[in-house]
């Protein structure tokens, strides 16, 4: 079943790049000849209505497999890539295999499960953003409904007035919204009043299992608050069966993480969301 299934991403680091120098200068030297060769794979891991049990969409997260087939997880090297500019060519490259696999399903007759797609906060600033990903749905036939769009909530700190125009821009265009890691920073109440997002992410911070009686009123507030304002909140990191039940006291019904379904490429998801 997919929760046996555990990610291989071991070898690859051998001794000679010990140091993040290191393996950031081998990056680098090998970030165009990766991305010409589809070293950029997309796994995908579902979100859960829990009440229902229903599956009720995927995020798209980017690994890059070395030539060895080994794998390098997104936080080794987007740091770098949002750096040197490179992540714009990732998300681009994501967003289009994205584009690839929902126009698969839909001429296959399976479920078109909406996706999210990480956006990183260097991309959203280039000048033909959204318009870009909007000529890549069109190229493929994809309704842009069907895509989110998840921007860091610390992103929407780099420069208020801009991002609100962006924000007006990617809503315009028609994409579903969704601010991740929602709670880690410090403005999160703000960003609720001001930024028109579809949907946030509570950070798996959120789910720690020694939560105190006031965390626990904070989010549980936070959920009602969102609800109110029809943004739907979806829960991130959920392990357990603990967390589960947290998530239906304090009325968070959207979840995902490894305790429903880890990240995996799409074909050993089929059996599972398309059963
Ligand atoms: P994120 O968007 O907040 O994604 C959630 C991360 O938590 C993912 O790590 C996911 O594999 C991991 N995760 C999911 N469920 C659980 C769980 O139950 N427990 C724990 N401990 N972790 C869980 P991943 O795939 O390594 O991605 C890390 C970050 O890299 C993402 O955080 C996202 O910010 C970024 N990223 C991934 N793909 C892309 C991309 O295509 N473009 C951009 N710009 N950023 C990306
Ligand atoms: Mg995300
Ligand atoms: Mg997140
Ligand atoms: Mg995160």
């Amino acid at each position: 079943s997919i929760k046996d299934y555990h990610k291989s991403n071991y070898a690859f680091f051998n001794k000679e790049m010990q140091s993040q120098r290191d393996q950031e200068k081998y990056f680098a030297s090998r970030m165009k000849s990766a991305l010409r060769g589809g070293e950029f794979i997309v796994y995908y891991q579902p979100k859960i209505d829990v009440a229902s049990g229903d599956w009720s969409g995927l995020e798209a997260l980017v690994r890059w497999r070395q030539p060895d087939g080994s794998l390098v997880q997104p936080d080794s090297f987007i740091p770098l890539f949002e750096r040197n500019g490179f992540i714009t060519e990732i998300d681009r490259c994501v967003f289009e295999q994205v584009c690839q696999d929902l126009s698969g399903w839909i001429k296959e007759g399976r479920k078109a499960y909406p996706v999210a797609v990480n956006i990183s906060r260097v991309h959203i600033r280039e000048a033909n953003f959204p318009g870009e990903l909007v000529d890549i749905c069109q190229q493929y036939k994809i309704p842009v409904e069907l895509i989110e769009l998840e921007l860091t909530e610390s992103a929407f700190l780099d420069n208020p007035s801009i991002i609100l125009k962006i924000v007006k821009e990617i809503k315009k265009e028609g994409f579903k919204l969704s601010m991740d890691d929602f709670g880690t920073g410090y403005s999160s109440l703000s960003m609720l009043k001001d930024i028109p997002v579809d949907i946030i992410k509570l950070d798996r911070d959120f789910f720690k299992l020694d939560m105190t009686k006031r965390e626990k009123i904070v989010v549980t507030n936070v959920i009602h608050m969102a609800r109110e304002l029809d943004i739907q909140v979806i829960s991130e990191g959920i392990e357990t069966a603990a967390q589960e039940q947290f998530l239906k006291e304090v009325g968070c019904s959207m979840a995902q993480g490894y305790y429903y379904a880890e990240p995996a490429p799409i074909e050993m998801l089929a059996p599972v969301i398309w059963p």
